[in-house]
């Protein structure tokens, strides 16, 4: 178990926050600071805490797993294709491709 010790900033008791139930949340793009988002164990009040240098450093060498968010996107299929747009004679070109599958051998039309 993996705590840290540290002060509630409402009910000002001393606290000690057990990982297991907090969550260090992270930013995608590398910083070198995150939050800490817990419940105080005596008065159960919901506290974010920056968590920079040291201690940062320290929970990730121990293992702790941060929860990264990015920013929403559009699926994979949904993602314009990077080439240029086809152009007239390509398509031109793809029917006659079609037309010529048409004359398929007759052995191939059977098994359809
Ligand atoms: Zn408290």
């Amino acid at each position: 178990m993996i705590e840290i010790l540290m002060t509630c900033r409402t009910c000002w008791d001393e606290i000690a926050v057990d990982m297991a139930s907090a969550v260090l949340r992270m930013d995608v793009e590398p910083r070198a600071a995150a939050e800490l988002l817990f419940a105080c164990p005596t008065c159960d009040a919901h506290t974010v805490r920056p968590v920079v240098g040291e201690l940062l450093t320290l929970l990730l060498f121990v293992g702790i797993r941060p929860l990264t968010i990015s920013e929403p996107g559009l699926e994979p299929d949904d993602v314009p294709p990077c080439h240029a747009p086809i152009s007239r004679d390509e398509l031109l070109d793809w029917h006659e491709q079609l037309a010529s599958m048409d004359h398929l051998p007759a052995e191939l039309d059977d098994e359809t």
